[in-house]
């Protein structure tokens, strides 16, 4: 069937093969495969006015990817414009535009479509979409492409309206609120916050930063690439290939391993994560709070070379007591301190179980996504979920990692999907479901195994849903491209 046929507008319907939702690294690489494999009959549903995911919507001071561009990048489409090692949040945001306008995905794109619900008509093999304002379309596959981390995560402190100054997400950045010679709080320290407390400490009149877990936090060692570094690049793709294999290496056979239990790296990483602190940190007593109490790789490993010496700062002060509630002019603590403050910055992360919480997805007979993932999402490959035909997830369950770049996940997820797409064509059926028994059978395999790695001992993080670990891959990127290049059929009913 042609686009043109394909799309009916009468009753405001647009019909097509395929819907992608969300216009991040994931929906726009599905996009880009989906047109190399002749399936060009698909939209990208973006519920803002803009492409990019997570690198629109972070826009904090400093925001900077944590794994090095080379690889954070297509496998398909090098840049060599990189300017650093690890770029800023804006050169990585030109990337995705870039990528997007040279696979020609524009009129696959519709912006300000925010999706409320998806249900599957069993009868006609079809997903019934809908958005926010009204508009109605109709797939017969559905890509889910709508991240991990998106919605930020505000705990609810008591009194919180109480407070008279400012408060915003890192994720929400309000640039309209001058930082100069405020007093400012940051509540949490993790991956965003490392990253925005050393730019904002250097304007600021003080800075309390609220801990209540401290970080294994690597050096960066980031420096700009020199013109000739550029031009190699670009002119020998060898060199990047030679390159973004080491930089893989690297976090698969040093920081998963420690994440594994590897009595030898875990030592290496944790030594070199101390001995930075040490660099930066003279003062014991705060050493010692910003010394974890949790095994490496349990939460995310850090990189920062700016973090420490911020903290070492006559202006910035580290609280380690817990926050009890907002007062009019600030924050109680624990120790029954007042603080007080202009404004306050939550650093706090993302809001990330349930999954795909936004939309209210319905399979076969009605089925809820919520009720079939009442104890913790799960998928088979975090990809396919019984009872769901022809929803694809890109980025689903127990696909984040902890030690290297998500864009090789995201490739591998791509290529499977259009398999799975191609069978269906090609034997001439309407759908594939994934079998019951087979899903719990993997999600055993995961939950046994994600059970003795690193990110099972703590208490909490965003990788768990309760005590359950639905967010992270229980392996390398190796095995699940691997186990990923080839559709074990057998386990898919067709129909
Ligand atoms: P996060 O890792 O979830 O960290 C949230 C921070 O807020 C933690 O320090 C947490 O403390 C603290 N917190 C949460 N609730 C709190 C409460 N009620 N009271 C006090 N403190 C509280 O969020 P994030 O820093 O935004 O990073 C999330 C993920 O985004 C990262 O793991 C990473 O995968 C990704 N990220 C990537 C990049 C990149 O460069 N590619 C940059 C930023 C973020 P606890 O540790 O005690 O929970």
């Amino acid at each position: 069937m042609t686009e043109s046929k394909s799309r009916s507008l009468a009753h405001n319907l647009t019909k097509l093969h395929t819907l992608i939702i969300g216009a991040g690294f994931a929906g726009l690489c599905m996009g880009i495969k989906l047109k190399e494999a002749g399936l060009s009959d698909f939209l990208i549903l973006e519920k803002a006015d803009d492409l990019g995911g997570t690198w629109r919507e972070n826009t904090y001071p400093g925001a900077e990817c944590d794994i090095p561009s080379a690889l954070y990048s297509y496998s398909f489409e090098h840049n060599a414009d990189w300017q650093s090692k690890w770029s800023g949040q804006a050169q990585i945001l030109k990337y995705q535009h870039d990528t997007a306008l040279k696979y020609g995905l524009e009129n696959h794109l519709r912006y300000g479509c925010s999706v409320d619900s998806a249900s599957y008509d069993d009868a006609r093999a079809r997903w019934q979409v809908r958005t926010s304002d009204g508009q109605e379309f109709e797939a017969q596959h559905l890509v889910t492409a709508v991240g991990q981390l998106h919605y930020p995560s505000t705990p609810s402190f008591p009194n919180a309206e109480a407070f008279q100054g400012q408060v915003f997400h890192s994720a929400k950045w309000d640039h309209a609120v001058d930082l100069t010679n405020k007093r400012v709080a940051v509540i949490g320290n993790a991956a965003s916050a490392v990253q925005f407390i050393p730019e904002i400490a250097k304007k600021v009149k003080s800075l309390s930063v609220f801990q209540r877990s401290a970080n294994w936090i690597l050096p960066k060692m980031d420096r700009p690439y020199a013109k000739w570094e550029q031009r190699l690049s670009a002119r020998v793709p060898m060199v990047i290939r030679v390159y973004r294999w080491y930089i893989w290496a690297a976090g698969e056979y040093g920081v998963l391993s420690a994440i594994n239990g590897n009595r030898l790296t875990r030592w290496v990483v944790r030594t070199l994560c101390l001995r930075n602190l040490k660099r930066h940190i003279n003062d014991p007593e705060l050493r010692t709070k910003l010394t974890p109490n949790y095994p490496v790789g349990a939460k995310r490993v850090l990189f920062s070379d700016h973090f420490y010496p911020a903290l070492a700062r006559d202006n910035v002060a580290l609280e380690t007591a817990s926050i009890e509630s907002f007062t009019s002019r600030g924050l109680k603590t624990s120790d029954g301190a007042e603080h007080e403050f202009d404004v306050i910055i939550y650093g706090t992360g993302f809001q990330t179980n349930p999954f795909l919480a936004h939309i209210d997805v319905r399979g076969r007979n009605g089925l809820s996504i919520r009720d079939a993932w009442r104890n913790g999402a799960h998928a088979y490959y975090g990809v396919s979920t019984h009872g769901f035909p022809n929803l694809h997830m890109l980025y689903g369950p127990n696909t984040n990692l902890g030690h290297t770049s998500i864009i090789i996940m995201l490739e591998a997820q791509v290529d499977y999907v259009v398999r799975l797409m191609q069978r269906v064509q090609s034997a001439q059926a309407s759908a594939c479901e994934i079998d019951q028994a087979e899903e719990a059978k993997f999600n055993q395999e995961m939950q046994a195994r994600l059970s003795t790695m690193a990110f099972s001992q703590v208490a909490n993080s965003w990788y768990m849903d309760g005590n359950k670990i639905t967010n992270n891959w229980a392996g390398g990127t190796k095995e699940y491209v691997r186990r990923l290049q080839q559709v074990d059929w057998s386990v898919y009913r067709l129909n």
